[in-house]
């Protein structure tokens, strides 16, 4: 009996041990998970209580940074579009123009066209609404000792048109409108803008007492009209819509319209015998 008392002892006590044994096993593997896990928690919080000013900068920061890297990727991109694909940019500003030369949607400029230091007005480069210089000093300078030049030759010639302003040529082209229709008037007088008088530089010329052949090729015939486009470039004017031009000037012959370009370049084109737009490459 005792012998059985003292191997159940021994096998109670054994459990007991086994049993503590576990439990310390345990209890050390849940100590230890959970001094890892207290050991990884320090690791992620002691910058954020400790240098919590730099670690919040050191978040923000790279996340502006992304965001800022975010726009100028986007922005690189849409350059990168418009490079690589440049025709729907070209397609707008691609102009359309009428049967009589002008664009089918007026473009208002913000400034007057200059190309080679010569002021351009033409069906394709109009002049800003606002751009009144009045008559120019050294064009009426010029057209008065061409006038002089004639008159010593024997002919009386006169400037009967000189410059306009917007609100002139606005009248003066509306008139021709209700008189002769838009198709007829586009071909010998300019829509408001895109007047060449509106500079200040040009001129319509005609012979003093023979009126009725002001404003018709049939000047460019009389020995007045001939002294002035053989002459015209001395003075720095060019007869500025010639004959067979109008595909390239955008007017008829006007034996009566010139332009003051200054004495080198009127007697260049002059000598050139052809259109402004030609001489300085504009067509
Ligand atoms: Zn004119």
């Amino acid at each position: 009996m005792r012998g059985n008392r003292t191997k159940k002892t021994s096998d109670i006590w054994k459990i007991v041990m086994i049993s503590i044994t576990s439990l310390l096993i345990m209890s050390a593997i849940v100590f230890t998970v959970k001094e890892k896990r207290e050991l990884a928690k320090p690791s992620l919080n002691p910058p954020v209580e400790e240098q919590p000013n730099e670690n919040n900068n050191s978040i923000e920061n790279p996340t502006e940074a992304d965001e800022q890297q975010e726009i100028e990727d986007k922005h690189d991109d849409k350059s990168n579009e418009e490079q690589q694909e440049p025709e729907p940019q070209e397609k707008p500003q691609k102009i359309e123009y009428d049967e009589s030369g002008y664009p089918v949607t007026h473009i208002e400029p913000a400034e007057p066209t200059f190309v080679q230091g010569v002021l351009i007005a033409n069906k394709e480069y109009p002049l800003p609404k606002t751009y009144n210089p009045g008559e120019r000093p050294e064009a009426k300078a010029a057209v008065e000792k061409m006038i002089a030049g004639a008159k010593g030759a024997g002919y009386d010639l006169i400037a009967f048109s000189g410059f306009r302003s917007y609100e002139y040529q606005t009248t003066l082209y509306t008139n021709y409108v209700n008189r002769d229709g838009q198709k007829a008037a586009d071909r010998y007088s300019a829509r408001p803008g895109y007047s060449e008088h509106q500079t200040g530089l040009a001129y319509d010329i005609g012979e003093k007492g023979r009126e009725s052949l002001w404003l018709t090729s049939e000047f460019g015939e009389t020995p007045a009209g001939k002294w002035l486009h053989q002459h015209a470039h001395e003075y720095g004017f060019i007869l500025r819509y010639p004959q067979g031009k109008e595909a390239i000037t955008g007017y008829m012959y006007e034996s009566w319209h010139f332009r003051y370009i200054g004495n080198e370049l009127a007697k260049a084109v002059y000598e050139a015998n052809t259109t402004l737009e030609e001489y300085l490459g504009l067509k």
